[in-house]
């Protein structure tokens, strides 16, 4: 382990924010890494403790007191080949993951966690920079084909183990640029998309062929590539996103986050934005209804765009800032959480319906609310109104979308409407077809896609060879 008395005698110290009020003027990430001296004091806090619940914690186990240790000891080297072991893109984590890993870690019982989530982006950033990180191109070819539908971090982590033991794999993605949401939904303020295009590099040079503009079931038939290859695995994300059917909903100026977050990624890579109308928060109030992840990106979005004002309703309470850690440790707790995007200046409200959008001459000018009792109804008398230029629904995403390529394949869904696919094969209904990320659990986070991701390749290199060397 670690220093056997660290946790006593180092205080928790994390990375810290560069101030709102530069971080604001442009997209750019706005962490600030600690120093390696303060990385290893941070490692060296681990107890090592018998049972790592943080190493249960975290969805793709990462073996953290391990790679802590290993910080300690100043082998950098070997911690990142420890943290790749279980992990494709821990710089990808490092950066957007909540760290279910902290809320499980024993120090957290007295919320001063190991700082598990610095240390892994701190290894992997080391080693990017040390040139540790090389293409793993497989030692021997093994003859079969595997085609991967969608190329977010379920679809890149499925492409990268199947490449390495052998397989040709072939990425197929509509999008002009590999990576999902980690490319399109997630802005560049939390994560730079070079990130991407470095991995990306990798696994081509590991013999990943990229296929992107081209959508399976509509450019491709997707009964064509289950004839063609000898396997098809469906990583295409849950895209369907939550609508909000009430009066004045097809009003100018009400669009889904996922319209308007991507148009801004697109403008910072210099990308077309499409042929949709530009949405732009610049000088407007802006309302952004969903209280979770996306929500935050549209305020952070809408923030630096130049917006007047803006607020974030949600229609569950307000949840308590702290939890009662003897009920809820080492599960990951509700409580209240304030991201950066909160912290640059936006107003959050709770337990507020939204009942009706107004406008004026077809575009939104005001919603009308009202506050809600325990049981999500609305209270009589509480009703008020609240003015609007833009109005950004971020409810979240109910499932993939089924035109297309799941029509076509005909496989069966889940009551939820996600491919159906258990957690040990990871087979969908149909032969030759696999389901992983979002796409089979729904709604969820990268580190659970790129779990997903892997396991689901070990599945399929099984399924393929009648055995597998991958780990799950
Ligand atoms: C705005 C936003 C912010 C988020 N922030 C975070 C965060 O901070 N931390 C976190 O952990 N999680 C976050 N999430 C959730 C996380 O991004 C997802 O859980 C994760 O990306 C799912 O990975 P995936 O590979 O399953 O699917 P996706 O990332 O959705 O990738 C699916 C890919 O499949 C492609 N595709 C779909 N259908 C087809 C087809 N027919 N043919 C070809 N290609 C197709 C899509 O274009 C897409 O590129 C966020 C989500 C959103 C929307
Ligand atoms: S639970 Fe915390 S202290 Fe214990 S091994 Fe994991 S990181 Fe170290």
């Amino acid at each position: 382990m670690g220093k056997v008395t660290g946790f006593l005698e180092i205080d928790r110290s994390d990375r810290k924010y560069a101030p709102a009020s530069d971080r604001i003027r442009d997209y750019r990430e706005f962490m600030l890494p600690l120093s390696e001296e303060a990385t290893r004091d941070q490692a060296a806090r681990c107890m090592n403790c018998g049972i790592p619940y943080c190493h249960n914690g975290c969805p793709v186990n990462n073996q953290i007191p391990d790679w802590n240790d290993l910080v300690y000891r100043g082998d950098w080297l070997e911690a990142s080949r420890n943290l790749h072991s279980t992990n494709n893109f821990p710089e990808f984590t490092g950066r957007v993951c909540p760290a279910p890993c902290e809320a499980s870690c024993t120090l957290n019982l007295q919320d001063t966690p190991v700082t598990i989530k610095t240390i892994e982006c701190a290894i992997v950033d080391r080693a990017w920079r040390e040139g540790w990180i090389q293409p793993e191109p497989p030692s021997r070819k093994t003859g079969k084909r595997v085609a991967v539908v969608g190329s977010g971090p379920a679809g890149l982590a499925c492409a990268q183990q199947l490449a390495r033991v052998g397989h040709e794999v072939h990425l197929y993605e509509k999008n002009a640029k590999p990576g999902g949401l980690l490319r399109y939904g997630i802005p560049d303020f939390k994560l730079e998309k070079g990130q991407i295009d470095r991995r990306v590099a990798q696994m081509k040079a590991e013999g990943v062929v990229f296929h992107c503009g081209v959508t399976v079931g509509r450019d491709v038939s997707a009964t064509a590539l289950v004839d063609e290859y000898d396997a098809v695995a469906l990583a295409g994300g849950a895209e369907a996103p939550r609508d909000l059917p009430i009066p004045g909903r097809d009003l100018a100026g009400v669009h889904f986050a996922m319209d308007f977050l991507p148009q801004q990624n697109r403008r910072v890579s210099g990308e077309p934005i499409g042929t949709n109308e530009p949405i732009l928060a610049s000088g407007k109030t802006v309302i952004v209804i969903g209280g979770g992840d996306t929500g935050s990106d549209c305020i952070g979005t809408s923030i630096r765009q130049g917006a007047l004002k803006v607020i974030q309703l949600e229609i569950l309470p307000m949840p308590p800032k702290a939890e009662n850690k003897l009920m809820t440790w080492p599960n990951w707790p509700l409580k209240l959480r304030t991201s950066s995007s909160h912290e640059e200046g936006a107003e959050r409200d709770f337990a507020v319906m939204t009942k009706a959008l107004r406008g004026e001459n077809g575009v939104v000018t005001a919603l009308d609310c009202a506050r809600v009792d325990d049981k999500l109804q609305p209270i009589a008398g509480s009703e008020f109104t609240l003015e609007a230029d833009l109005v950004l629904l971020a409810m979240g995403f109910v499932s993939p979308t089924r035109e297309g390529l799941l029509e076509e394949l005909g496989v069966a869904l889940d009551p939820r409407g996600n491919v159906a696919a258990d957690v040990r094969r990871y087979a969908a209904s149909r032969p030759k077809v696999f389901a992983c990320g979002d796409m089979r659990r729904g709604q969820s986070l990268v580190v659970w896609a790129i779990r997903e991701g892997r396991q689901c390749a070990a599945a399929i290199d099984e399924a393929l060879t009648g055995a597998t060397v991958l780990p799950r």
